[in-house]
């Protein structure tokens, strides 16, 4: 009936094909050619002036439990199935093929999404070249990506357009970027003319990219970086600021934590509310995969009347298309993002 991997968790067969099949390398070949013919429809490839993309989504790509983020002339690979892992050597080699001389790094990150008694410390990491960064660019502006000690595959691709969009909103504004990581949003303010951007997040590692970042954009001048805790940072500043964005890790990642997480999402956005001037907007998202729109839209809601402002939705976001979703899979749409402007 169909060739699946066996996983144990709440999904028993993780299915790759609705056919028989042998699961060669020709056929994942097969599999990452269409992958790529998507992203090359969405303008992403080849594409000097945006070279980072997410190749392969998962179920959203037919790959259940692959990721394959490429950053210039690296792909970084992640398997969070064994069956999957065990495929990745024909799935590099079916990457060299596709790709030829442009792919000259391979990057095997898996010991980071499955357990250590299936990709032991020993195991090779590099399955091509050993470049462990790069400077790439995402709409002309330029990102240092660490693959091998950035978080996730080395940066948040999923936040493209919407860090597009708040580029558009950003010039002579004062800017909030609170969980920054590399300052992926406030480059984008930079580069659209903001005034100042402040850049918070409590990874030490995550300010030394941000503020290389700043320096490649040639924005550092207006760009501040501050290493610490968001909530204490909101209680402490007495900035306003015209421009706030919210972008917290999941505060849930099971639907056991679901309440704890509700009143995490709620007080933030509230201390978040309460320092935007009158006519600012707020960016504000969620990547919980068990918070969905309907319920994120409501605890903003609480946030709105808890902060006693009044709030309009401009925009209502996602995750780019280079994280497209089945239409069989709903769960594979994780990130929801407003855009709210503030009185
Ligand atoms: N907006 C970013 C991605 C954010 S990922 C982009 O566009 O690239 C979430 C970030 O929140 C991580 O960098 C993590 O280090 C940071 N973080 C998690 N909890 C935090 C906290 N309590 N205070 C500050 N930063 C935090």
């Amino acid at each position: 009936m169909a060739t699946g991997h066996y996983h144990d968790g709440s999904i028993k067969v993780r299915m790759y094909s609705f056919s028989q099949t042998d699961g060669s390398r020709a056929f994942w070949k097969e599999k990452l050619s269409s992958a790529l013919d998507l992203r090359k429809k969405l303008g992403l490839y080849p594409n000097p002036d945006c070279n980072m993309f997410r190749l392969v989504h998962g179920e959203g790509d037919g790959f259940p439990g692959l990721i394959v983020d490429v950053y210039g002339s690296c792909a970084v690979l992640q398997a969070h199935s064994v069956g999957m892992l065990r495929e990745l050597n024909k799935i590099s080699t079916a990457l060299q093929e596709l790709f030829g001389h442009k792919l000259e790094t391979i990057f095997d990150k898996s010991i980071e999404s499955l357990p250590e008694i299936v990709t032991p410390e020993n195991q090779q990491k590099y399955l091509l070249g050993s470049a462990p960064s790069a400077i790439v660019k995402e709409h002309g502006v330029s990102f240092r990506v660490n693959w091998e000690e950035g978080q996730k595959t080395g940066f948040f691709l999923d936040q493209r357009e919407n860090r597009k969009l708040l580029g558009s909103y950003s010039r002579g504004k004062k800017v909030l970027n609170a969980f920054s990581y590399s300052g992926g949003f406030s480059m984008y303010a930079l580069t659209g003319g903001a005034e100042l951007v402040h850049s918070v997040d409590s990874s030490k590692k995550a300010a030394a990219w941000a503020r290389e970042n700043a320096k490649l954009n040639s924005g550092e001048d207006r760009h501040e970086f501050f290493e610490e805790d968001v909530f204490d940072y909101l209680k402490k500043t007495e900035q306003d600021y015209d421009l706030v964005i919210l972008d917290p890790p999941a505060f849930a990642k099971h639907l056991k934590a679901a309440d704890k997480a509700m009143i995490g999402y709620r007080n933030l956005n509230t201390e978040g509310l309460r320092k935007i001037s009158a006519g600012g907007i707020l960016f504000t998202f969620s990547c919980s995969q068990v918070i969905d729109k309907i319920l994120f839209r409501k605890i903003i809601f609480q946030a709105a009347v808890q902060a006693k402002r009044n709030v309009r939705v401009l925009h209502q976001l996602s995750q780019g298309p280079d994280h497209p979703v089945s239409i069989y899979h709903p769960e594979g749409e994780y990130l929801k993002g407003l855009v709210l402007y503030v009185d």
